[in-house]
């Protein structure tokens, strides 16, 4: 499997080492150098006799055989180490790993939120975090994350960095703005390999910092900065497995087809569920839910794509979907424009000069024959639908899949099984749970494990040097 970038000006073989740009090239390289993202060169087909036999495999089972197309690279028996160390029912609650939760008839819960920080993200960094240990230990190598965060997928990545071998993470959070389900999370981690910042300023102004450190390329190098953002391919084609997983478990037989509904922020989630698509799972609609942040409805339903930016971003009561520019969308718009890079480069050429681009008219045909539907959701939409769902069938949903949910059942088709995928637990969103519902929410006893723990965190000022020589002396 060899991998290109979206803007063709990476060479898809490394002539230094005689050999492709495979996966574990990928893996650590985050961005492409001519800034666009990485991509298989074709997507592995899984055809009738393989489908059958995935339908009998246990979750780490079906992980390997998903995964081993992608990381051919990577020694068999290592990646299934790898994945069955991941997948366990220590990590994720039961052997199921992503239980799924018949609500009635042809509607279904995809559970992706037992992981150790009860999102969805777990489900692909705890992959990553064991990967990357091992691809740093191959190349003798180490690197230091450093990200920011306003509080869910910074503690994603330290739960799956935490106690690797290789690797630090400087984590950036606004001290005092985070809630305190997920402050707890992230300062009382104990390993040493764990760096909490806490910047006295706001969560743009933890951004800031890494933008600008990030921006001085000798001391990126000299520290070995690297990041685990979601534009890594590694991450997507850990979430592929899922969508297997759930077509499986909602249906009998491999003649049926299922949609999908998927709350969306950068467009990973969903758009894991269009690489299961082209892999041959027979996946009816993905149907991709917004909130207020509604970019991409509009991008789906008029093929206008205008990021909204600084004030015209909402905060919203699913706030891990408050999203400006959805970052790995550029993967599915080089699929519909038939992998021709030049167009990405004119496209995203307007985007910088105009704020936005318009997609032509036979290229917007793309989005339906691919199966893709949208639609929105508000903070009203979001407590009604909790309500109802616990009303109606006494489950509990967290603001996230709600808006999932809500779009999902407007699109609901009566023979077709609808898959919402539950992409965190409404433990973590315990304000808008209450304002639902009057409930309080509880912690499952198996995450109470950091409750009596001490609280390790660095406060600094939002000064730009001072974190860099927080690092450097960290290093040292
Ligand atoms: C990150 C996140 C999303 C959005 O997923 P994308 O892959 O960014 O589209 C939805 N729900 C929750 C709870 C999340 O943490």
């Amino acid at each position: 499997m060899r991998y290109v970038s979206t803007r063709g000006k990476v060479e898809p073989f490394d002539f230094a080492h005689d050999k492709p740009k495979g996966f574990s090239e990928i893996l650590l390289e985050g961005l492409a150098a001519d800034g666009g993202l990485y991509v298989p060169e074709a997507y592995p087909q899984v055809y009738a006799d393989e489908l059958t036999a995935m339908r009998r495999m246990t979750y780490p089972e079906l992980a390997f055989a998903i995964l081993s197309k992608y990381a051919d690279d990577i020694l068999a028996d290592d990646l299934r180490s790898i994945v069955n160390e991941t997948y366990t029912k220590e990590n994720f609650g039961s052997e199921e790993v992503a239980p799924i939760k018949k609500l009635e008839e042809n509607f279904y819960l995809l559970d992706l939120c037992q992981g150790s920080t009860l999102a969805f993200k777990d489900m692909a960094l705890q992959f990553l975090g064991r990967l990357f240990e091992y691809a740093l230990e191959k190349k003798k190598e180490t690197l230091n994350i450093l990200g920011a965060t306003s509080g869910d997928t910074g503690s994603s990545a330290e739960y799956a960095m935490s106690g690797r071998r290789g690797m630090n993470v400087f984590m950036l959070s606004p001290l005092g703005r985070t809630s305190e389900f997920q402050r707890r999370q992230m300062y009382t981690l104990q390993d040493k390999n764990i760096f909490n910042v806490a910047i006295r300023g706001t969560f743009d102004d933890c951004q800031d910092i890494v933008k600008q450190i990030n921006g001085d390329a000798e001391f990126k190098k000299k520290y070995h900065l690297g990041a685990v953002n979601s534009i890594n391919w590694a991450r997507i084609a850990g979430q592929v497995v899922y969508y297997f997983w759930g077509y499986f478990k909602a249906t009998k037989t491999n003649s049926e087809s299922v949609s999908f509904s998927v709350p969306t922020g950068n467009f990973g989630n969903i758009l894991a569920g269009y690489v299961a698509k082209r892999m041959g799972l027979p996946i009816k609609h993905l149907i991709l839910a917004t909130n207020e942040n509604n970019v991409l409805e509009e991008f789906f339903k008029t093929g206008l794509y205008r990021p909204r930016i600084g004030k015209e971003v909402h905060a919203t009561s699913s706030p891990s979907m408050d999203i400006s520019k959805a970052s790995n969308f550029e993967r599915y718009v080089f699929d519909f424009v038939g992998c021709d890079a030049k167009r990405i480069s004119e496209l995203w050429g307007n985007l910088n000069k105009k704020g936005s681009f318009e997609i032509s008219n036979s290229e917007r045909t793309h989005i339906s024959e691919d199966g893709f539907i949208a639609g929105s959701s508000t903070h009203a939409n979001r407590l009604a639908t909790i309500r109802s769902i616990l009303e109606k069938y006494n489950v509990l949903i967290d603001p996230h899949t709600a808006d999932g949910v809500k779009v999902g059942l407007e699109h609901r088709e009566r023979e077709v099984p609808l898959v919402c995928l539950e992409t965190a637990q409404p433990v973590k969103f315990a304000a808008t749970i209450r304002e639902a519902t009057g409930q309080e929410t509880t912690v499952p006893t198996r995450f109470e494990k950091f409750r009596d723990l001490p609280e390790r965190f660095t406060a600094l000022d939002p000064n730009t040097n001072e974190i860099k020589a927080f690092i450097a002396s960290a290093l040292h």
